[in-house]
């Protein structure tokens, strides 16, 4: 196997410079594991624009809230590795949650907290968790050092969050959004799919049949976005095991809602099937 796995952020550091010292640029893919083909194909991603990949797998608890499936989220380390293998992955950091924050003790750390936003749509359902993803993206670009982080744009506020922050921090890297891959029937691949049973994941189906929903409007002239809204809840609403969390659209650049649809709209909905959250978004253009 060609990948390297380390779980310490001095082995990160020592294999980074002697990638650098070959004249190779650095490529970065943060994860938390559980890895399926939309991770693979960040991972392609970065491998062909970087000489050197490093994913990192890292459950991290600082963004999870009370309640939320941080015990139970699916922890596959061997899958993992063999995946990033195949995708051309260079290394692996696997750290533990001592090696990520020695220091920490609760509240009295260093928090990176962007304050726009971060309040809205996933900010609104999980108060604290923007606030533990973008601390521990920041340590995991001062670990690594990339020239370039892949993001998913299966998580689109995350990864506008992400860009924004650093923009805002002078941060010397780009990040680059990457397409939603899908499973053929439109399902968003997900780490949390795996919690779905057979019954569920049909009814899961209602994200992305709400999505085509909503640029069929589009491409028939609809420019009203309530009413656009309104006919992907109901077409969730049609489903009894899926119950709505939000539904909708925004501007890609301030995430604020719109009234009228311009290029610019994205439809962002995050939608429970049975006791399992899952989101999904599309531009409607
Ligand atoms: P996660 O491990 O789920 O936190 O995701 C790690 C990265 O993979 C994030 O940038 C996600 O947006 C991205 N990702 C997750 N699912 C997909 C998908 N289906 N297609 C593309 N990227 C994805």
């Amino acid at each position: 196997m060609a990948v390297t796995v380390v779980k310490s952020v001095a082995d990160v550091r020592k294999a980074v410079k002697a990638a650098r010292a070959k004249g190779l640029n650095i490529g970065f893919v943060p994860t938390m594991g559980a890895l399926h083909e939309g991770h693979a194909s960040l991972v392609r991603h970065s491998t062909k624009e970087c000489g050197y990949t490093v994913v990192s797998i890292y459950v991290n608890p600082t963004q999870f809230g009370a309640g939320e499936d941080f015990d139970k989220y699916p922890r596959t380390l061997d899958a993992d590795t063999k995946l990033v293998d195949k995708a051309g992955g260079s290394l692996i950091f696997a750290p533990t949650d001592r090696e990520m924050y020695p220091n920490y003790r609760g509240a009295d750390g260093t928090w990176v907290d962007l304050v726009g936003l971060t309040k809205q749509l996933e900010g609104a359902s999980r108060p604290h968790h923007f606030r533990g993803v973008t601390t521990v993206v920041t340590k995991l670009f001062n670990i690594v050092q990339p020239d370039k982080a892949y993001f998913g744009q299966k998580d689109f506020q995350q990864c506008r969050v992400i860009q924004r922050m650093a923009a805002d921090l002078d941060m010397p890297l780009e990040v680059v959004m990457c397409q939603t891959v899908r499973e053929a029937n439109g399902l968003a691949m997900s780490s949390r799919n795996v919690y779905l049973n057979p019954e569920q994941r049909k009814q899961a189906l209602c994200l992305s049949q709400t999505l085509t929903k909503a640029r069929e409007l589009y491409a028939r002239g609809e420019r009203n976005a309530e009413k656009i809204s309104a006919a992907m809840r109901e077409l969730i609403a049609s489903h009894p095991l899926a119950r709505i969390d939000y539904v909708e659209i925004v501007d890609h650049d301030t995430l604020a809602s719109v009234a009228e649809i311009n290029e610019s709209s994205v439809a962002v909905l995050a939608v429970f099937v049975g006791t399992t959250r899952l989101i999904d978004n599309g531009y409607l253009k």
